[in-house]
């Protein structure tokens, strides 16, 4: 006989990405950015990281910062391709170390350069499995409790998959590995995440599977994605975004856009939104305000009498 589901949270889980900054003037201006995303309350923020470890010393920086300064929970990224498993190992340590309870583990994109390192794990499920050994070796200094660990997975097909068919094996593996939830590259049309969400808890994947969203605010920025992420962009939004008057009228359509889809997503049953925010707020605030996300209310001291 199987056990009645516990009912589901009351509110969706809001969490927003940001990568480390570049410069000191990038840093200033994040800072400001993370204060008023700071204000939504969200239930964490994700810290993206170079692939083949490029910035580690800034992601790590401002995940240590995180935590220090503000009362956001850091998700950090970790990629493993270029890497050894002993330096994946000392970092997902350092990390946990610092207070870091949430990872995302990820391949990371291939480096173009062919001398360059290949490392020794060649997929996200074995970067997985290894947070889990270390974790259990810090089992008595995380109190016996968990390191949340994410996955990605793709609404679209990934680049170099053969299809979405084995894209689902691949979250099957990465499930299966020890991941907790997944969260989904950029995609355009809702049909995409149904299908994603349908297919894989058709197939067993019973890990909750949060829409990754993009405000679709800037032109060249979705074609630079599109590039990078190999997702192919929706053309009459593109149209649209193009033919818009003038910035404000591009901002208006896009957030709508990205709206309707972050609803059409809720609506599947999504347990929460991730928004790529670039490091700006006034777009995913514009976002998340005419989501109308329902939010825990805020735990604050109690008055004193
Ligand atoms: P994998 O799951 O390893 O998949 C890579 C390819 O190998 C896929 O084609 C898959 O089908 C195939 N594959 C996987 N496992 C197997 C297997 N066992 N056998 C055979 N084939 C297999 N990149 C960064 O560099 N830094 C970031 O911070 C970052 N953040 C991201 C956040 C999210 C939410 C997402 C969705 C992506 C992010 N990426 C980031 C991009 C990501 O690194 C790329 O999409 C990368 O190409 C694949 O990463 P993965 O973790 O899905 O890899």
């Amino acid at each position: 006989m199987s056990l009645p589901l516990p009912p589901p949270p009351s509110y969706p889980a809001l969490s927003y990405e940001l990568f480390p900054p570049r410069s000191t003037q990038a840093e200033d201006s994040l800072w400001r950015t993370i204060r008023a995303l700071e204000d939504t309350r969200p239930d964490f923020v994700s810290v993206t990281y170079g692939a083949s470890g490029s910035n580690r010393d800034t992601a790590v920086g401002l995940l240590k910062r995180l935590l220090n300064e503000t009362s956001l929970k850091p998700l950090a990224h970790l990629t493993c391709v270029g890497n050894s498993r002993d330096y994946l190992m000392e970092l997902v340590d350092e990390l946990i170390s610092s207070g870091v309870r949430g990872i995302l583990a990820l391949r990371g994109d291939q480096p173009r350069d062919s001398t360059l390192p290949e490392g020794e794990l060649h997929h996200a499920n074995e970067l997985v499995e290894l947070i889990r050994r270390v974790e259990r070796l810090r089992t008595a200094h995380l109190c016996a409790g968990k390191v949340a660990v994410g996955v990605a997975a793709y609404s679209t097909k990934h680049p170099e998959s053969p299809s979405l068919e084995h894209d689902i094996e691949v979250l099957l593996a990465k499930q299966a590995a020890g991941a907790d939830f997944a969260i989904t590259q950029v995609y355009f049309a809702p049909e995409q995440y149904s299908r994603l969400l349908r297919t894989a808890r058709r197939a067993g994947v019973a890990i909750p599977i949060i829409p990754g969203v993009i405000p679709f605010t800037s032109v060249r920025r979705l074609e630079r994605l599109s590039e990078l992420a190999g997702v192919e962009i929706d053309a009459p939004l593109m149209d649209r975004l193009k033919n818009a008057d003038d910035d404000a009228g591009r901002r208006r359509i896009g957030v709508r856009a990205t709206v309707d889809l972050a609803h059409a997503a809720l609506d599947d049953g999504a347990p929460g939104i991730h928004i790529y925010t670039f490091n700006e707020h006034a777009a995913a605030l514009d976002v998340l305000d005419r989501l109308e996300l329902s939010r825990p209310p805020a735990v604050g001291l109690s008055q004193s009498a």
